[in-house]
């Protein structure tokens, strides 16, 4: 479906197989030429429908010269490769985004690492095999794209009458960039701001030392600062306050802290037994692995800011709060 939003600007939504069941595209044209920020899922007949759309406008893919890049997650990025194939066009995405995007199609070393870091995060061995599956399934229907363009931050481009702003906002995923239209006053805000559903934090397992809450929590208090009447998001529908959203976002994390806090008495966790004790046990696979990513990502920050203990118990790590005992002794071993 291809909806105008104002000369020169549409909006497609496209389906996806899972979860929100949609994913947004935005479309910017200048004269015969197409921008696209963002491709949907390849899958479910979704080239055909942009096609199709895109010809009810007096268009075609092969119109497309550019694609913007939110971040390399399937349902945004899905149809890259093949829409690239098809047009020509140029990618545009940041390095991170860039760099993420290679290390999923390094299957053997992405595989290992995925084992290693949801076994010693308390998965089973047959949990662990199920996500191997489901994400084989998933890389099936990637069609593998190479960026052309690395974009700075802040980097600004231009588009026939249009000039927007590269703004990256890590946290929903490592490299993930918005796009910032000042003189409009609107964002296309990726999965960084979404209206009814908290962007799922994960970590970025070629990447120890990204920090996925707190650069987050940096991101949309970034993304408030910028003078938007309307943010454009990857799923659901179109935000105009902003300030609210944003607090509201700010609020369920420090309440999901809290409640991992809560959560953590004087026995050593892993973080899948602190998942289920929040999330509950009965998720579907997927959503099981999106609520310990959510667990984890809490609890890294939580040992970032010293506030809880990592140990290693068998083959596990586990968690657990920090005593006084324990500032007593890193004060004794400091003097
Ligand atoms: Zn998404």
């Amino acid at each position: 479906m291809i909806n105008k939003v104002s000369d020169d600007f549409y909006h497609i939504t496209l389906p996806m197989p899972f979860r929100l069941r949609h994913v947004h595209v935005y479309v910017l044209a200048d004269g015969e030429n197409l921008a696209l920020f963002d491709t949907g899922f390849n899958v479910g007949g979704s080239y055909e429908i942009l096609e199709k759309d895109l010809g009810s406008i007096g268009r075609s893919i092969k119109s497309i010269r550019d694609i913007y890049i939110t971040h390399v997650h399937i349902d945004h990025c899905g149809m890259a490769g093949l829409i690239k194939e098809k047009s020509g066009a140029t990618i545009h995405l940041s390095a991170a985004a860039d760099d993420s995007n290679q290390n999923y199609s390094r299957t053997d070393l992405l595989t290992a690492k995925v084992k290693s870091f949801y076994r010693t995060h308390g998965f089973t061995e047959k949990e662990v095999d199920d996500l191997i599956e489901l994400f084989s399934g998933m890389r099936n229907i990637i069609a593998v794209f190479k960026g052309d363009d690395r974009l700075q931050p802040n980097e600004i481009k231009k588009f026939g009458k249009w000039q927007f702003e590269a703004i990256f906002t890590p946290g929903h995923s490592n490299g993930h960039t918005c796009y910032y239209f000042p003189r409009e006053g609107f964002l296309l805000s990726g999965d960084t701001i979404l209206p009814h559903i908290t962007p799922n934090l994960s970590p970025d397992l070629f990447d120890e030392q990204f920090r996925p809450l707190s650069s987050f929590l940096t991101s949309i208090k970034k993304v408030e600062k910028l003078a938007v009447n309307k943010i454009y998001p990857g799923h659901g529908d179109v935000l105009t306050d902003v300030k609210t959203r944003v607090r509201e976002l700010q609020d369920h994390h420090a309440g999901r802290t809290q409640l991992i806090l809560n959560c953590l008495g004087t026995e050593p966790k892993t973080t899948r037994e602190v998942s289920r004790e929040i999330f509950g046990n009965d998720l579907p696979d997927f959503d099981k692995f999106l609520a310990l990513n959510e667990t984890y990502v809490h609890l890294l920050e939580l040992k970032r800011q010293n506030e809880i203990r990592e140990e290693q118990k068998g083959n596990n790590l586990v968690y657990i709060i920090r005593s006084r005992r324990d500032d007593d002794c890193l004060v004794s071993k400091i003097i």
